[in-house]
């Protein structure tokens, strides 16, 4: 056979698997009207919108069919092979094409033009039926393609909807806690303060005072710096960054020990050399890194050393442990830390620690928003360990 025949021969054929109801001479018909056509890879054959009317029979590789959702998103609706065709919907009485076709891979197709297709197909009901079914099954994957994609987008706004009710929630009971907080020391402060000024202190009553005093101003630091936290924390979190881990240890480590006055303590930092770099927001991890620090550092009332190591996570990506050697946490307490204003204060306690109880929660908000898992390990006398895990990519 010559390559013309040959050709001839494999359309045959193809158009006899694509439409098997088709009599020889319909199919002989439909090869003197084909046209035998190649296209490389990843290339428009039509575009959506564009005119046309043509049949594609695709004889060898492969295509994608793609819809635009807007300007900027393609939806990808269907791949298609060997003896599948395309441009059908013409037949529907449509000039536009309704989808781009992007050959996946190098393609040869063969075109029949819509007056030689439909002058067999007049005379074929059953082709008709089989383009009909072929034409409705398209529009059903393409609707199915498009609600997946609508639903995709509405779970991810509904997500962040979620994340930013969560924060407002956290801000407005921080705020009624706060001021409820703030007015208990106040009260006790001015109290003590009218009674000095009237001279009705003196000797051991003056030191009580004074010492209740000395308290409630710490307790009132204390809020203040977990109400700076909390002022920190992004509504949203949109900017998505590479972060060099050391750079934000550094960050975190500074604002900490300035914070809680605790320059004088001695902090190790060790980084391990393989630690990559992570795609993340930067300010929401340095707040809930210095989180821990201050935590590390107000709790080891010795001024005990903190060490913080960065390193390679197996399974995950990265890891930051804040260690401290302070007053430790019972295991029966270590889950609800974490909670919102929960805080482990015992009558009596030798130590007060101030704080409103959120540094973990901010901490555990900005962690989870990252995909990532805070975790924690102490044993109460010897000290605490908490450890960030983050995935390479959190966003
Ligand atoms: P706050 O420190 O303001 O109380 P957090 O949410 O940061 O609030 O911590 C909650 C509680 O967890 C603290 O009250 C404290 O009892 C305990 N805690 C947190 N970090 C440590 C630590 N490094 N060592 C011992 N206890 C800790």
């Amino acid at each position: 056979m010559t390559t013309n025949a040959l050709l001839t021969h494999d359309t045959i054929q193809l158009l006899h698997t694509a439409f098997p109801d088709l009599s020889r001479n319909d199919i002989e018909a439909l090869v003197q009207a084909a046209q035998v056509r190649t296209f490389p890879a990843n290339f428009d054959i039509f575009q959506e919108g564009d005119e046309g009317d043509s049949l594609f029979l695709l004889q060898e590789g492969e295509v994608h069919i793609v819809v635009h959702a807007d300007d900027h998103q393609e939806i990808l609706v269907d791949t298609l092979g060997p003896t599948r065709y395309f441009g059908e919907m013409a037949f529907l009485g449509e000039t536009s094409r309704m989808a781009t076709i992007r050959t996946k891979t190098e393609c040869r197709v063969i075109e029949i033009n819509e007056t030689d297709f439909m002058s067999i197909a007049r005379t074929n009901p059953s082709l008709l039926r089989t383009l009909m079914r072929q034409i409705i099954g398209h529009i059903r994957r393409t609707d199915r393609a498009v609600i997946n994609e609508l639903n995709l987008k509405n779970e991810a706004l509904q997500e962040a909807y979620a994340n930013l009710e969560a924060q407002e929630a956290l801000r407005s009971q921080v705020i009624v806690t706060l001021s409820h907080e703030l007015r208990t020391p106040l009260t006790s402060i001015r109290g003590y303060l009218g009674l000095i000024n009237q001279g009705a202190m003196s000797g051991n009553s003056l030191k009580v005072a004074l010492a209740s005093i000395t308290r409630n101003v710490e307790k009132i630091i204390g809020h203040t710096n977990d109400l700076l936290l909390l002022y920190e924390m992004h509504p949203k979190a949109t900017d998505y960054e590479y972060i060099n881990v050391p750079d934000i240890l550094i960050e975190a480590l500074n604002t900490a020990r300035a914070t809680m006055e605790a320059e004088a303590v001695r902090v190790t930092m060790d980084i391990a050399p393989d630690v990559p770099e992570i795609f993340a927001d930067r300010r929401g991890l340095v707040l809930a890194i210095r989180a821990l620090l201050e935590n590390a550092f107000k709790y080891s009332p010795d001024k005990t050393p903190v060490a913080i190591r960065a390193y390679r996570d197996n399974g995950m990506g990265v890891a930051i442990a804040i260690q401290d050697e302070g007053i430790g946490i019972a295991e029966a307490e270590a889950e609800r830390i974490f909670d919102a204003f929960y805080r482990l204060e015992k009558e009596g306690a030798t130590h007060l620690f101030p704080g409103l109880g959120v540094g973990l929660t901010i901490a555990k908000f900005v962690v989870d928003r990252h995909h990532g898992r805070i975790t924690v390990g102490s044993t109460p006398g010897a000290g605490s360990t908490f450890t960030i895990i983050l995935p390479h990519r959190a966003a």
